[in-house]
């Protein structure tokens, strides 16, 4: 008996638009010699986590065996008390990562458009290529979004724009009129969605009015995230808000249990813990300034600070030291950044406020750099 003759090169192939895809690159947490160095590529929380959102962890470590609620019933009803939402309207995933690709899979796919800034979040290329949807790129303004190029983008087959106000990695923000503006320029059926990973970020009681937007069209879905001011990265807890047309859509392709019962647990407990986030807004308030602040006094070095409202600060190296020397050097003295040459920033590198010790740290680090470069 003869096995069925196979050619010995069959195997299952990947949709192309899959293998077109560019694998996310994590921040780094050690150098390539296995060091163990601080930190300031992910832009994590310095200043740690919530102490009640910790014991609300721990304490969900006895209901391990139990399947967590499907509905996230009261991570949303708390976030609905605290902003002021309809709880229906909520949708919540592993990360707002899971959100933004969720929102892709519901309303766009092969022969749609969906367009998102020159630099950036690396994800919202993963999204629109993952459902086969092709990614359009709206050159900025001098590294800052540019409302008008947005709309230039905007084809027949347009379905989405991603845009994350603070953006990242640049840490620019639009101010509420632009966005008033980019809604009111987009058709009705092509969704916005409003990234607000670094909303808590922003100077002062500023906010760019993508929540009530979302509260009132019905083309917007803002996203937000317990990764960065909340400290809760390792918890994978995101969530969105939007039109019941658009949860419910997004609802149907959301894995089931998505997100964790402990993972829940510390979310509502660090949502109650206002003092650890206003202690998170004003230290990275006066250490992004601070930090800001001496990059500009390397300005004749050709060093440059883009100006943030987020949690870290992309600096400039358009001088004798380049970005490049600069990452390498910076991994020498005990730092890992972000330089991220694959999304078309060679020139640049990404560095998250850390504590105090760490942020005047690799600022000497630098000068150091600038100083060796001559
Ligand atoms: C960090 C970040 C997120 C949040 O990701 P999570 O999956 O919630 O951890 C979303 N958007 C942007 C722009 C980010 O930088």
């Amino acid at each position: 008996m003869s096995a069925p003759e196979t050619k010995s090169s069959a195997k299952p192939v990947a949709n192309p638009w899959i293998l077109a895809i560019a694998p996310y690159i994590p921040g780094r947490s050690t150098t390539d010699d296995g060091r163990k160095v601080i930190k300031l590529s992910s832009n994590e929380n310095p200043l740690g986590t919530s102490p009640a959102a910790r014991a609300a962890f721990a304490g969900a470590a006895n209901q391990l065996e139990r399947y967590p609620d499907a509905s996230a019933t009261e991570l949303r009803d708390v976030l609905a008390a605290k902003h002021g939402l309809d709880p229906a309207r909520i949708i919540y995933g592993n990360g707002s990562d899971e959100v933004l690709h969720l929102v892709a899979g519901a309303f766009a796919g092969p022969g749609d458009e969906i367009i998102h800034v020159r630099y950036g979040f690396a994800v919202y290329e993963i999204a629109t290529r993952r459902v086969g949807a092709t990614p359009v790129i709206a050159p900025d303004r001098d590294y800052a979004t540019d409302v008008d190029a947005i709309l230039a983008c905007v084809t027949d087959r347009t379905k989405l724009v991603y845009v994350a106000n603070p953006n990242n990695p640049t840490g620019t923000y639009s101010a509420r009129d632009e966005i008033a503006r980019l809604h009111a320029g987009l058709r009705p059926d092509i969704l916005l969605v409003l990234d607000h990973a670094y909303a808590e970020y922003i100077d002062g009681d500023a906010e760019d009015g993508g929540m009530a937007l979302a509260e009132s069209a019905s083309n917007v879905l803002v996203t937000r995230t317990f990764s960065k001011m909340y400290g809760l990265a390792a918890e994978r807890i995101g969530w969105g808000y939007g039109s019941a047309e658009i949860i419910d859509a997004m609802h149907r392709i959301r894995l089931p249990f998505s997100i964790t019962i402990a993972g829940t647990a510390a979310a509502v407990a660090a949502v109650a813990d206002t003092e650890f986030v206003d202690n998170t807004r004003g230290h990275n308030a006066e250490w992004r300034r601070w930090f800001s602040d001496e990059i500009g006094k390397l300005g004749n070095a050709g060093l440059r600070a883009v100006p943030s409202q987020a949690n870290f600060v992309l600096v400039l190296f358009e001088g004798k030291l380049t970005a490049e020397v600069a990452y390498k050097g910076l991994m020498d003295a005990g730092y890992i950044v972000r330089w991220l040459p694959g999304q078309g920033l060679p020139d640049g590198l990404r560095i998250t406020i850390g504590t105090a010790d760490e942020t005047q740290g690799v600022l000497g680090a630098l000068r150091d750099l600038v100083e060796t470069a001559g």
